[in-house]
């Protein structure tokens, strides 16, 4: 808990934290079974979707739905039945107790139920200049960045279909594309394999590792060095952008030692359930799932952790 005492403090029955697909769709739930839910969110509200394009595979959207436009529409249907929206960094939670606490600088909200929904965070190399090129070059994201490397050279880094769809995307600006992988043979699904093998713009680097970005704020990303794990030679690449597409770590650390969770950070539910071991306090989305990641399991998992959430109150109220 931070020291520094904040200045209001107020309660609600359900809170939810963050507004991906899981989040709101929780909201939709809770605040048509007149839970009045506030949803809490940090300043991307919509979660990764809104840095994605074309999202083909949410049912219902035959053509396909732009992400952003797909969660501004969630969201609007989560206000319709009530929900209200704060926009706060949460910086402690305290859920050793009932009501759970979850304190911003300004303001202590209390809650009786706590779903949490906020998701995870794409990864980085680690590379010295990554973090300092990021915005200059280097970039996670191709839906935000894509525009500003128009007929230039641009890589990709990964093997997922996220490095693959992308790179795809990417084709669309760039003169040429570079999919850089570490290993032989991509991890990405068939169908995005073979986007990516037929796409004339897209060249593969396969077995390549990247040691170093190149570039300056003032010139941007200029090139990099890579390593061929076959010849162990480094090889220079001359690029203007970098997307690093390599799988992302959950926003959990706000409940490290409260909640339990696997190796990577992922909080652990019970199986078929959002339920985490204490009692009212639920996880859905992908912050609890690392197997399937997809906007429609969120929704799915967020409509579970709303109907329990609603279940265990009932039960607490002793209807
Ligand atoms: P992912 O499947 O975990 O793939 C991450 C890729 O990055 C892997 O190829 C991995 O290499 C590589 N990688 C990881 N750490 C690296 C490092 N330090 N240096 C270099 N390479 C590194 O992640 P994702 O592509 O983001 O996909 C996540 C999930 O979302 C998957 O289930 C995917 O199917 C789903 N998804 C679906 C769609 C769609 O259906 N339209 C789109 C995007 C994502 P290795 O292969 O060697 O491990």
């Amino acid at each position: 808990m931070s020291s520094a005492s904040p200045a209001s403090t107020q309660h609600h029955k359900v809170i939810i934290l963050g507004s991906g697909p899981a989040g709101l769709t929780a909201a939709i739930y809770a605040a048509r079974a007149s839970l009045s839910p506030l949803l809490i969110h940090g300043p991307l509200p919509g979660g990764q979707l809104t840095t994605t394009t074309e999202v083909e595979n949410f049912p219902g959207f035959e053509h396909g739905i732009m992400g952003p436009d797909l969660m501004q529409t969630m969201e609007k249907q989560a206000a319709r039945f009530g929900t209200q929206f704060r926009q706060e960094f949460i910086a402690s939670a305290d859920l050793s107790k009932r009501p759970f606490t979850l304190t911003s600088s300004s303001t202590t909200y209390s809650c009786d139920v706590l779903i949490i929904a906020t998701g995870a965070t794409a990864k980085l190399l680690g590379l010295p200049t990554e973090k300092e090129l990021m915005g200059f070059g280097v970039s996670t994201c191709a839906t935000c960045d894509g525009a500003f490397f128009r007929n230039k050279v641009i890589s990709v880094v990964g093997g997922g279909d996220s490095a693959c769809e992308e790179a795809n995307f990417l084709t669309r600006f760039g003169s040429k594309v570079y999919l850089i992988h570490r290993r032989g043979e991509l991890r990405a699904s068939k169908i995005m394999q073979d986007r990516v093998r037929n796409n004339p713009k897209i060249e593969m680097l396969l077995d390549r590792e990247v040691l170093e970005i190149a570039g300056t704020k003032q010139s941007g990303v200029t090139g990099l060095t890579l390593l061929n794990k076959e010849t162990k030679a480094q090889e220079k690449l001359a690029v203007d952008a970098l997307f690093v597409a390599i799988g992302h770590t959950p926003n959990s650390t706000l409940f490290k030692g409260a909640l339990e969770m696997d190796e990577n950070g992922y909080l652990v539910v019970e199986p078929n359930s959002t339920k985490t071991r204490i009692a009212g306090v639920f996880a859905c989305g992908d912050v609890q799932d690392h197997v399937f990641r997809q906007a429609i399991t969120a929704a799915g998992t967020g409509c579970m952790a709303a109907i329990e959430a609603e279940r265990w109150i009932e039960g607490q109220d002793g209807h």
